[in-house]
């Protein structure tokens, strides 16, 4: 055939009229087919991707939501339905398909924990990110500034999210945030001072332009914005936001909420029994407002939950049950030696007493642990010793009173 009367083979145009026209075994294509095909295939390919992250994310229904954190976390049986229940909202929201068949949009469930330090925030947030297999990130609202001001801007809450998520910017924006100590950003109305606040309210602004939803732009590599710096746009819409802080002193704002509800009902019904050991079930968003967060920030986190304060029967199940319980990880280090490693319910008991009575808490449930077993993990290994058993009197003896000092000091 002569060369001018070569044709695409998929739209008909002849040589004369492409630009370019590549030949196949018995078959032509013009660059304008090429590009169309191109043009098919990444559209293609960006469906099947997003398909590829929604199977990735692995939804369960809240019962076994809740089942799995029981595995991990003791107690706090409250907070585990409700987190269960607003996690499997949120990715419902983000599963469900893009249809405007009707206007009602869900809306997102970012919650707000309150509770002591220690008894289980962060691991709540760790075990659900586990779960769902998204990537997390834990902020600590104490290191946020308001712009301008030293000290990290709120957008790097997202480059973390985005490094979390291997810089994969889908991922990411499917991700959970967990912001740490948000109590310590809450407006100080009796600050003398008449410096700005720029670690409080200023915060709490820009914390509310990422809880709202909006289109950030982030730099990818942190630090401060400048000009010369490209920006990875990362849409908040609908990345999880968790909070958690201990409101120390917010103790007294319900109790005095409470007392103030008591005189205006009867306060002689059973169920109206106040549990003073636990004031902190009572918590209303109100009280956080009293404490300082501003309403926007309030409205923008509408699951509220609170943790219960750790008591000895939980701690004594932090060391042993839950699924890398603290024992069991020693049991497993010392099986590696070929050494069996058994410890007494007296031991426990006294290990779980030293935490309460030196207000260690269940992160010092590891250091006791580390304090009493270190001679052993020491010795062992190089001894014919196959059982190492730990007694009250050991654990007594390894725990003299300048090693708890010494905890007290770093807890
Ligand atoms: P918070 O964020 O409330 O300060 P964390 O979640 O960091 O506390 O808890 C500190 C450690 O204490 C955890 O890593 C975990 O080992 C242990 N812990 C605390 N509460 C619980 C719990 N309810 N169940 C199991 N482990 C817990």
């Amino acid at each position: 055939m002569a060369k001018e009367n070569l044709e695409c083979s998929f739209c008909g145009r002849k040589k004369p009229e492409t630009n370019l026209l590549i030949a196949g075994l018995d078959a032509h294509i013009c660059d304008r087919c090429i590009e169309q095909a191109h043009g098919i295939v990444a559209e293609e390919s960006k469906q099947t991707k997003n398909q590829d992250l929604s199977s990735e994310l692995v939804l369960k229904k809240p019962i076994e939501i809740k089942e799995f954190l029981d595995t991990y976390i003791i107690g706090q049986d409250r907070t585990k339905r409700v987190m269960s229940v607003a996690v499997y909202n949120h990715y419902k929201r983000l599963l469900q398909p893009n249809s405007k068949e009707d206007d009602i949009e869900i809306q997102k469930s970012n919650i707000i924990m309150a509770g002591q330090t220690g008894t289980g925030k962060t691991l709540i947030a760790k075990t659900i990110a586990k779960m769902l297999n998204v990537p997390l990130t834990i902020v600590d609202a104490t290191v946020l500034t308001e712009a301008g001001y030293v000290g990290e801007d709120v957008e790097s809450i997202l480059t973390r999210l985005l490094q979390a998520a291997d810089y994969n910017l889908e991922k990411a924006e499917r991700g959970i945030v967990f912001i740490d100590e948000i109590d310590k950003i809450a407006r100080k109305s009796d600050n003398p001072s008449i410096t700005r606040d720029v670690s409080g309210e200023g915060v709490q602004q820009g914390l509310l332009k990422l809880l709202e939803g909006t289109v950030v732009n982030v730099p990818p590599k942190g630090g401060r914005k400048h000009p010369d710096q490209k920006f990875i746009e990362v849409n908040t819409e609908n990345i999880l936001f968790i909070a958690g802080g201990a409101f120390d002193g917010i103790e007294r704002i319900i109790t005095k909420r409470l007392n103030m509800q008591a005189v205006g009902y009867s306060a002689s019904r059973a169920e109206d029994k106040v549990d003073n050991e636990n004031i902190l079930q009572y918590i209303i968003p109100k009280d956080l407002k009293d404490f300082g967060l501003i309403p926007e920030i309030i409205g923008r986190l509408p699951v509220l939950t609170h943790m219960n304060p750790l008591d000895k029967e939980t701690l004594k199940a932090i060391l042993t049950e839950p699924k890398n319980a603290i024992i069991k990880q020693y049991e497993k280090l010392f099986k590696m030696d070929d050494i069996s490693f058994e410890i007494t319910d007296q031991a426990l008991d006294y290990i779980v007493d030293k935490a309460i009575e030196y207000k260690l808490g269940a992160r010092g449930l590891r250091s006791l642990c580390e304090a009493i077993f270190t001679d052993a993990m020491f010795e062992l290994p190089s001894s014919e010793e196959t059982t190492f058993k730990v007694s009250k009197s050991y654990a007594e003896e390894k725990l003299s009173y300048e090693t708890i000092n010494k905890l007290k000091a770093v807890s």
